[in-house]
């Protein structure tokens, strides 16, 4: 099967988005671009992630054309080729319809640095305006608005986050549910103290010796 590792890393991402509370039903979608070839890995459209197989996955290239899979890939594929035609750097993405998050894009608001741990998506969250899902317009509101962001609102609807892999995609995809859950609680009760921008870019700087050297 072409690319196998990348339909089977989508499969199992799925099933851990619905399993872990980032999304509902069919909602949210995922994908992975080998590089190389220029194809990508994308979730088909409407199926139950827990009945997903491999060979569901949808390939495609950087202009939407199938290259193989019987399913229609995900109605937001638009968004997903705009990221990566965009940001060499982004190689997963991982949408959702998370609760927190999508409460606070509901609102029309971005996500501030209340909590260090937005550095996952940078200084803060930004937020692209409203539009149907998986218009060309909602792609032209992703491609617009996420920048050098690794995570954007989308108005009304819900979260993108993308990441140099599905590993780093998903963690800033929960990360961020957390602090949207955050700002939502500290917003409940009080005025939420927002870290200055210049401790925002300490974190950021922090971030890229956090953890292990090598991979374990
Ligand atoms: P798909 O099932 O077509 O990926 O759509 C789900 C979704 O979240 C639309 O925004
Ligand atoms: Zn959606």
């Amino acid at each position: 099967m072409q690319l196998e590792t990348q339909r089977e890393t989508v499969v199992r991402f799925g099933l851990k988005m619905v399993e872990s509370g980032l999304t509902t039903g069919t909602g949210g979608n995922l994908s992975i671009i080998d590089r190389n070839s220029g194809r990508v890995a994308v979730s088909p459209s409407g199926i139950e992630y827990a009945a997903l197989q491999p060979e569901d996955v949808v390939l495609t290239d950087l202009g939407g054309n199938i290259l193989d899979g019987d399913c229609n890939p995900s109605s937001e594929l638009g968004f997903h080729l705009s990221v990566y035609r965009q940001r060499p750097d982004v190689q997963a993405m991982v949408h959702t319809h998370s609760p927190y998050a999508t409460t606070i894009a509901c609102l029309g608001w971005e996500i501030p640095a209340v909590h260090y741990l937005v550095g996952f998506a940078g200084k803060k969250v930004p937020i692209a305006p409203y539009a149907t899902f998986g218009t060309l317009e909602l792609a032209r509101n992703v491609a617009e608005n996420i920048g050098e962001y690794n995570v954007l609102l989308l108005a009304n609807h819900g979260l993108l986050a993308v990441g140099q892999n599905m590993d780093a995609a998903f963690a800033a995809a929960e990360e961020i549910e957390f602090v949207a859950r955050i700002y939502y609680q500290t917003r409940s009760i009080g005025k939420p103290v927002i870290l200055p921008e210049e401790e925002m870019e300490t974190v950021l700087e922090k971030f890229k010796t956090y953890g292990q050297k090598k991979n374990r």
